[in-house]
């Protein structure tokens, strides 16, 4: 993703038939930092409404963490790319109704033929009342921003910048396989989000510009949840400015059950505007929230796009305040 506005940086398918249709990624900061104050994790819910939600486990989502960054830099047309790619298609085949791999190409820079796949996972595929979950699972092809200017040329391992968004997906897909949702859930897995350079805006956002364009007009989700840069070890999630614009509401329903499970991460005020891949869904009238934590560690270090994006500044503790969080919003949807 590309943060386009800094303000106070402070702490801041449906039905068979649709599931015929193929439901067809953001440009997602190094130094030492202060150690982080434990954040709260709640004890389990208890109170009957939310018995029934399933419980995320923040050590199985790092699992999930560890097991991407396992492939090296999965920028397109890498080797890591091409591995993870099988990874993330297995692995979602295991739980989801139905996996649908949407194949694409982009003339990248120096005339590169990009191979790119978008990963849709399909739950409860019947059910007409649906929520779009989504992050990018491809990594930069460069760490603009590394303190080494000799390295800036090398892709990075984007532990938090790509794999942890879909850490937290994978495991929630394992949840709704175990304990299925009473509406229906698509999980979609945006390819280069984070190909083009600073600047170019036109070659970030690649997958979920192509999603947007090839969506079937009978395909409308009540809303969307983008994550992207959920793993900060220190996370701290303000509301993004552009999903305050588009989709005021679900803010208020993410962050009000955030406050209601007591996760002090998601913070009670405004942050950057990010360009990142809830744009292309948003302009197309899917109201998508970016749940993101620019701040990687905090404003002022910067992990992001450099080569301390890594799983040690990442933790189970973050995926699972995250997860946990979008999990309850899920489970409490009713059709
Ligand atoms: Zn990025």
């Amino acid at each position: 993703m590309i943060c386009t506005w800094r303000g106070t940086q402070t702490s801041s398918m449906h039905a068979v038939v649709l599931i015929c249709l193929i439901l067809s990624s953001m440009v997602g900061c190094t130094g030492e930092k202060p150690q982080p104050e434990p954040r709260h994790s709640p004890e389990p819910p208890t109170s009957v409404t939310t018995q029934s939600v399933p419980r995320f486990d923040g050590n199985r989502a790092f699992n999930y963490l560890l097991k991407q960054t396992s492939f090296g830099p999965r920028n397109p047309n890498s080797k890591g790319h091409r591995e993870c790619l099988e990874f993330l298609t297995n692995e979602l085949r295991r739980h989801a109704d139905e996996v649908r791999l949407q194949e694409f190409t982009h003339t990248g820079y120096e005339n590169e033929k990009l191979h790119l796949t978008n990963i849709v996972a399909v739950f409860n595929p019947r059910s007409s009342s649906r929520v779009l979950l989504c992050a990018h699972w491809d990594t930069r092809p460069r760490a603009d921003h590394e303190e080494n200017k000799t390295r800036r040329n090398e892709p990075i391992l984007g532990a938090n910048d790509g794999a942890s968004g879909v850490a937290v997906l994978l495991e929630i897909a394992s949840l709704l396989n175990n304990q299925p949702p009473a509406i229906g859930v698509d999980i979609v897995l945006f390819d280069g989000e984070d190909y083009g350079f600073e600047g170019d805006h036109e070659r970030y956002l690649l997958g979920s510009r192509f999603f947007a364009k090839n969506k079937p007009i009978d395909y409308i989700p009540r809303f969307g949840i983008l994550l992207d840069m959920v793993g900060d070890k220190f996370l701290e999630i303000p509301k993004e400015r552009h999903s305050l614009k588009f989709a005021p509401d679900i803010l208020d329903l993410v962050w009000g059950k955030a406050s209601t499970l007591g996760f002090t991460q998601f913070l009670d005020e405004v942050g950057e505007e990010v360009i990142d891949d809830h744009l292309p869904l948003n302009e197309i009238g899917i109201k998508t929230i970016d749940v993101i934590d620019f701040n990687y560690p905090d404003p002022t270090h910067r992990y992001w796009h450099t080569h301390q994006d890594i799983p040690e500044h990442c933790s189970a503790e973050s995926l699972e305040a995250v997860g946990t969080v979008v999990t309850h919003v899920v489970y409490t949807q009713t059709p």
